[in-house]
């Protein structure tokens, strides 16, 4: 029987979220939308040493930001609930003991030193950190070299332990993988990795085989770095009895660093300048903040569609695509098998291209939020808008409208230092006489404005151009921004007056 399409995104909440989690929630979530299925979210958080306060709240506000809602999860609910394993935790022993019942796992009694010392003993110089695995399973305080007398006298008392995987040795386990093909291993590389941990609580690799069963999930999209533990997630789905019921798995392949090889890091966005987790990020403990694609001013849109574009293409040379667009043409085999090398300037090209293809309505709600980061209140939202559409060309980021719109709203700090070496009493002339023309019209049309400003111009015997400069700095305050006249337009008629009689005031005294 097929399956209904059910994935999931299973993150730990340990702190930020990397770009490369992001990828995996959108290739989960464009998958899942395409084929009409449900888009889960489940928390794995059964490693307490690594919980971190805050981070669970901060995944689901960046799920948001990009808008990428769950179907299911632990805000919205849904009929698998809880998904957060912490609260599942009675349900998973039960399979633990089931295995150790069927002989394909045990009970491991060793403390940490005795671990350490097996570590010291068989260590070889081929082999510095040997693991827990078939070669000295029957050296160790387990189930296998104890008797079950020995056993279950440890167990009645309370003797902590743990339960591990019982790896076969030698055999060879092969699945199919969406990206890869054919993946085959052997099981003697793989150590007897834990189950059940001595606080009860299941690692990693059993609450994943068991909650994507009971979950019913069908495809299960990953990270390339999981792709050494799928031989055990692979065995515990056929010990457990359940094979048939194995989702597909899908490694996506890491983003790597713009630099030379390897997965792309916190640090390596340090290092270069910009940022790897989707939005700010506070770390509790340590305070530190690490800054995020949208702080920094990128739409969720344009972020979704780079993201999609490293390491997936639809056999076009179509780069900007919507959300509605990519999940219609979504499909995993055409994700790549290599990693993709993360390229921030084209991460900006994205944001770019979006900024300029989107409505002044779209963008007017981000812009307000810039502009009042910085202070400023814009109420006039006709206003703002016909600013917006006369600068988005201009603006990279979200964070750019500041710069490129403050000067309509309130008056500049004039650097006119660029036209000081070249002013003469004709210049202060032709400017007063242009205050005269302007106080004596009332439409303020740009392009008519422009028509008189050069006529006055070759009136007074001076070249337009070499007023237009000086007009610009008055106005904006820098050598910068669209077109001196439509600004003008947009300040109006006694604003235009008041910041040219400014600068005659600075250009008279210098
Ligand atoms: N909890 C794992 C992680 O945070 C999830 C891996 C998976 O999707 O199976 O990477």
């Amino acid at each position: 029987m097929k399956k209904n399409v059910r994935v999931r995104f299973a993150p730990s909440p340990t702190g930020g979220l990397h770009l490369g989690g992001v990828r995996t929630v959108l290739y989960n979530y464009l998958f899942a939308r395409h084929a009409g299925g449900e888009f889960v979210l489940r928390i794995e958080d059964t490693d307490q040493t690594r919980f971190v306060p805050g981070a669970e709240e901060y995944i689901i506000k960046c799920l948001e930001w990009c808008g990428m809602k769950p179907d299911e999860g632990p805000v919205s609910g849904g009929p698998y609930a809880p998904y957060r394993q912490s609260e599942r935790k009675e349900m998973y022993r039960q399979y633990a003991e089931q295995l150790v019942k069927t002989g394909h796992a045990y009970y491991a009694f060793d403390r940490p030193e005795e671990l350490e010392s097996m570590r010291e003993r068989f260590k070889t110089l081929e082999n510095p950190s040997p693991q827990y695995d078939h070669k000295v399973r029957l050296e160790m305080r387990n189930s296998c070299s104890l008797t079950l007398e020995e056993t279950e006298t440890l167990l009645e008392d309370g003797v902590p332990h743990v339960i591990r995987i019982r790896m076969p040795e030698n055999e060879t386990v092969t699945f199919h993988d969406m990206i890869r093909g054919e993946v085959s291993f052997n099981t003697s590389l793989v150590d007897d990795k834990v189950l059940l941990k001595a606080d009860g609580m299941p690692t990693y690799h059993l609450a994943v085989v068991i909650d994507d069963y009971l979950m019913k999930i069908s495809h299960a999209f990953r990270g390339e770095e999981w792709l050494p533990s799928a031989p055990v997630h692979v065995l515990l789905w056929k010990y457990l009895g359940w094979e048939d019921q194995m989702p597909q798995w899908a490694h996506l392949p890491l983003i790597l660093k713009p630099d030379g090889n390897g997965k792309l890091s916190k640090r390596d966005g340090d290092r270069l300048g910009f940022p790897v987790f989707a939005m700010n990020w506070l770390d509790p403990k340590s305070n530190e903040l690490t800054k995020g694609f949208r702080e920094l001013g990128f739409m969720p849109e344009a972020f979704i569609n780079m993201l999609a574009m490293l390491g997936w293409n639809d056999g076009t040379d179509q780069e900007i695509f919507s959300v509605e667009e990519l999940i219609q043409r979504f499909s995993i085999d055409r994700v790549h098998k290599g990693g993709a090398k993360f390229d921030f300037e084209k991460a900006k090209w994205f944001n770019h291209e979006w900024i300029k293809r989107s409505d002044a309505s779209r963008l007017l709600p981000d812009v307000k939020q810039v502009l009042a980061d910085n202070g400023l209140t814009i109420t006039d939202d006709k206003l703002l808008s016909s600013v917006i559409n006369l600068v988005k060309d201009r603006c990279t980021l979200l964070t750019d409208f500041h710069t490129q719109t403050k000067f309509f709203f309130e008056t500049p700090a004039q650097d006119l230092e660029p036209v000081k070496g070249k002013w003469n009493e004709e210049k202060t002339k032709f400017f007063n006489a242009f205050i005269t023309y302007l106080e004596g019209i009332s439409d303020f049309q740009a392009a008519e404005q422009e028509a008189a400003f050069k006529d006055l111009a070759t009136q007074h015997n001076i070249k337009p151009g070499e007023l237009m400069m000086p007009l610009r700095l008055m106005l904006v305050g820098g050598k910068f921004g669209p077109g001196v006249f439509d600004i003008a337009a947009i300040i109006g008629k006694n604003e235009t007056i008041h910041r040219i009689q400014l600068a005659l005031q600075q250009l008279s005294l210098a």
